[in-house]
């Protein structure tokens, strides 16, 4: 078994350093992470200036560039075999309903399957990294579980742990991702040299929460699992456009 780990809080982050701790023994594990945090980058590949690779003391290797650039050099010429699977994580907050769009723990794992290998991005609830060593030991059991069906096709999985001593114990769920209201407006403020800068408002609240949501499962204390797929066609949507835009055979 060999593993390619990365994140997107960056490669001093503490939750990528529990989750490499929690996989010791499963494998050949290899590190490759941002050298700075680049959460919110979605699937960005930096296509303007060449990466760098550095290795750190503990080992780990960093990039200065994107979650999907450190992925992508791994596989595509850094490691000199193809991994098994592709961990992603353990971020620092949630990442659920549409926040699966934006999240550069998401796009680690995303580029991962996208090479056909079976990734899974893991996630915890709450800022701040309470009960890190929990989630970890429960991200293991599940790594462990899913190891043990065999991996075979790919797939990519999004976790979400919720911050309890008890996290590994709890029930868990396989959900669909919910849907957040639109996000809070830009936060405007005067620059020091008096021009108007802008801050990205934080995400809106979730607005489709129901039973059967990663929102409702991690609300109500369970781990959150959702198997995603990259296809963003709307394919039920195909037979009315063809026929509003008049289509040609
Ligand atoms: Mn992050």
């Amino acid at each position: 078994m060999r593993i390619l780990i990365a994140n997107d809080d960056g490669y001093l982050a503490p939750g990528l350093a529990a989750l490499v701790k929690a996989c010791e023994g499963l494998g050949q594990i290899d590190v490759i992470a941002p050298e700075q945090n680049a959460s919110g980058t979605s699937n960005a590949l930096t296509l303007g200036r060449p990466l760098s690779v550095y290795t750190a003391g503990n080992g780990f290797r960093y990039v200065n560039g994107t979650p999907s650039d450190c992925v992508h050099v791994a596989l595509t010429g850094l490691l000199d075999y193809r991994p098994d699977l592709v961990l992603s994580g353990i971020n620092n907050g949630a990442n659920m309903g549409d926040d699966t769009l934006y999240s550069g723990t998401v796009a680690a794992a995303t580029e991962g399957y996208l090479f056909g290998i079976p990734s899974i991005a893991f996630s915890q609830v709450e800022k701040g990294w309470g009960h890190l060593d929990a989630a970890a030991a429960a991200a293991r059991a599940l790594i462990e579980q899913v190891l043990a069906g065999g991996l075979g096709q790919a797939f990519l999985l999004n976790v979400n742990l919720p911050n309890r001593a008890d996290v590994a114990a709890l029930p868990r769920r396989i959900t669909r991702l919910g849907r957040r209201h639109a996000s809070a407006p830009v936060i405007c403020q005067q620059s020091p040299r008096g021009e108007t800068i802008y801050w990205i408002g934080p995400a809106g609240d979730a607005r489709e929460a129901g039973e059967g949501t990663d929102f409702h499962a991690c609300a109500n204390d369970m781990v959150s699992i959702t198997p995603l797929q990259v296809d963003l066609s709307d394919h039920a949507s195909l037979p009315a456009w063809r026929q509003r835009l008049g289509q040609t055979p």
